[in-house]
């Protein structure tokens, strides 16, 4: 059904469709850039309704995958998460084989 009712951040009217409701029932109303959270009654009549701020949810990020170099036999090697060898230099170049793994762990 839909509600006709000022909303208490902006003061503007607006309109929302609320599903059939028994007793009183808590909503979030997202009206652009901000919410305010409400009661209804079993009659539709908005018997609440307060400002509430909204707060960005994020996932946690995921750990990062590891790289590795190894170095032996004149060789450094850069190897993936997974043991995979990636690259070979010659150890004199390790500088460059333990930059090429941050890259890719950075990726
Ligand atoms: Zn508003």
């Amino acid at each position: 059904m839909k509600i006709k009712m000022k909303c208490p951040v902006c003061g503007r009217q607006i309109y929302i469709e609320a599903p059939p409701v028994d007793g009183l029932r808590e909503f979030v109303v997202l009206h652009g850039d901000h919410a305010a959270k409400i009661y209804i009654d079993e009659h539709h009549f908005v018997r609440r309704a307060w400002p509430a701020p909204l707060l960005k949810a994020e996932e946690e990020e995921a750990p990062r995958q590891a790289y590795g170099v190894f170095v032996g036999r004149g060789r450094a090697v850069v190897v993936g998460p997974g043991g995979e060898k990636l690259a070979e230099l010659p150890t004199g170049e390790l500088g460059a084989a333990v930059t090429l793994a941050e890259k890719l762990e950075m990726n």
